[in-house]
């Protein structure tokens, strides 16, 4: 158990109060509480996946023991929009809230897929509300407008949260994209709209809040992707995240242009193939090619989108590039395009897969050397735009790690916005109604989900993972009669230190275990603690001595 507060203020009739569990200070794991007259709602409910320091976790959520206790006071959980950032926390969390889930119809759907794949874990029964893309609804103690904002997924939404203490805009993931290839530009006049109504706060995505300029189109991409594919005469496999619909679209159609057939590789792929065939997303491009179809379509017409570009083992390009996958392979002639950026973390995983594959002498295009990808979060001079239109009293950076949140406020404050804070994960802030200003802290944190079961990362499991990785793991069994007498020899195995096979240096384990056991009092070799502690400290010593490691222990006592 922590100690920190875990009980939120109560937010008065007058004032709307914030608190992120996740999302500020990093970018991913999403979770922001908005509270009103006594109730709050939940805005995003994301995930962040593991990495080297948390081995063996693959997804980890936010801890979400203030929601806990809130009970009944949280009234909902409304999702911007269906990217794992901000919707992959629900089929995990979804136990532990009673209310229901709102979203848009593109979002709803691939959440309920997502709980029916996962079937397994509790709480799959969780109520999902559809709110139209520019629909306006009560949600909680709010009047809930959903904005569509052109973004990297279908239906991404800015949401405006009115309350008779003034309107407040979450401006969720977003870019100004004149031409976002699926969906609609931005309504600027609905936005526009907004700032004439006063919106007292913003709190806004800072992942591109250090760039300057205008992120580039969608569109853009499509000649360089067309003249990729059109002048290769091999197989051209694109990597790209499964929620990106817009570059699925422009890949299919060039394929289709170019005389050639498009397949998907992946389950994550074929999931949200079906999503947004069902949301009609996917109208006037050729059918896809089913993955057991690839192997009999000739290398020169076939072009495949699949997931890994994250250098991700598991997924289907680290497959292919192995060598493992049931259906397709890849030759030194092939081209492989990584149409996707680099999530921080992952860069080492991904310069891996690519040092394979042009190690196999493939043609590897990444978004360095052509352009084949655009990111779908605003640059400066869009952040000034939307600003120009909103007009917000107040901004609180939101979506970012800390250099982004301070650059945000920075920037915030040259555009002329009179009121700027940065705060973290777990800062309780004012947005509205009182001043601009942090009312405590919360406690927050991470929980790693390893097979569907959590584990804290902060706890001895994941402390007991980088130990053995680093340092490896000694075990000792030592049998013992019931008097307390050994009754056998005791026996020692290393695993991962490089003295594992030293037959001398096990001999003096077992002995100098012995000799541990035989020091004891006749009570204290009856009891198993006491036997296990002399047995540790002694191997400790030793091993540290002898290979200078401090290798994880595991002391077994057997009673004969
Ligand atoms: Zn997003
Ligand atoms: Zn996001």
């Amino acid at each position: 158990m922590n100690t920190d507060k875990l009980d939120l203020p109560v937010p008065g009739d007058g004032e709307v109060l914030f608190v992120a569990l996740g999302g500020l200070g990093e970018i991913g794991m999403n979770l922001a509480l908005y509270g009103h007259a006594g109730q709050w709602i939940a805005v995003d409910m994301g995930v962040t996946f593991g990495d080297e320091e948390t081995p063996g976790i693959d997804v980890i959520v936010p801890d979400i023991q203030v929601i806990d206790r809130l009970g009944d006071k949280l009234k909902a959980v409304l999702v911007t929009h269906a990217h794992e950032d901000h919707i992959g926390g629900i089929p995990y969390l979804s136990g532990r809230f009673k209310c229901p889930v709102f979203c848009s119809p593109f979002a709803a759907s691939f959440l309920r897929r997502k709980l029916e794949d996962d079937g397994g874990r509790k709480g799959k029964k969780v109520k999902i509300v559809e709110i139209p893309s520019g629909g306006r609804r009560a949600v909680g103690p709010f009047d809930i407008e959903l904005i569509p904002m052109p973004h990297s997924v279908p239906e991404a939404h800015l949401t405006a949260l009115r309350s008779p203490a003034g309107l407040v805009v979450h401006t969720g993931d977003w870019k100004l994209d004149p031409d976002p290839v699926v969906g609609k530009p931005a309504d600027e006049a609905r936005l526009a709209a907004l700032g004439e109504e006063g919106v007292a706060a913003v709190v806004g995505d800072s992942t591109n809040a250090l760039r300057e300029g205008w992120t580039r189109s969608e569109a853009e991409l499509a000649e360089p992707i067309a003249e990729i594919i059109r002048t290769r005469d091999r197989r051209v496999l694109f990597a790209c995240f499964s929620s990106n619909i817009a570059r699925i679209n422009t890949i299919a159609k060039a394929a289709a242009a170019a005389g050639k057939d498009v397949g998907l590789v992946g389950r994550s792929l074929w999931r949200m193939h079906d999503v947004a065939e069902g949301q009609g997303y996917l109208k006037g491009l050729p059918r896809f090619l089913r993955e057991d179809e690839l192997a009999m379509t000739p290398a020169g017409k076939l072009v495949a989108i699949c997931t890994g570009s994250q250098g991700e083992p598991r997924a289907a390009l680290h497959r292919i590039a192995d060598g493992q996958h049931r259906h397709i392979e890849i030759d030194p002639a092939d081209t492989v395009v990584f149409s996707s950026r680099d999530i921080p973390g992952n860069e080492k995983a991904i310069g891996r897969l690519q040092n394979r594959l042009v190690a196999m002498g493939v043609d590897v295009v990444t978004d360095g050397t052509a352009k084949v990808h655009v990111s779908g979060h605003p640059a400066r001079d869009e952040i000034r735009h939307l600003y120009g239109l909103l007009k917000p009293k107040r901004l609180l950076p939101a979506h970012g790690e800390g250099r982004h949140l301070y650059g945000h406020a920075q920037f915030g404050e040259e555009i002329g916005i009179k009121e700027t804070r940065v705060a973290f994960n777990g800062d309780v802030m004012r947005l509205a109604g009182g001043d601009f200003e942090a009312l405590g802290k919360v406690h927050v944190g991470r929980i790693g989900v390893d097979n569907g079961v959590s584990v804290s990362l902060a706890g001895d499991a994941l402390r007991d993972r980088r130990r053995m990785r680093v340092d490896g793991v000694a075990m000792v069994t030592i049998v013992l009669d019931e008097k307390g007498e050994i009754a056998a020899d005791s026996m020692a195995t290393l695993a991962g230190v490089e003295a594992a096979e030293d037959e001398e240096l096990l001999i003096e384990i077992e002995e100098a275990i012995d000799d541990a056991v035989e020091d004891l009092s006749r009570k204290a070799r009856r009891d198993d603690v006491a036997v296990e502690d002399a047995a540790s400290s002694a191997l400790r010593r030793i091993l540290r001595k002898r290979t200078g490691k401090r290798p994880h222990i595991n002391v077994h006592v057997i009673r004969v």
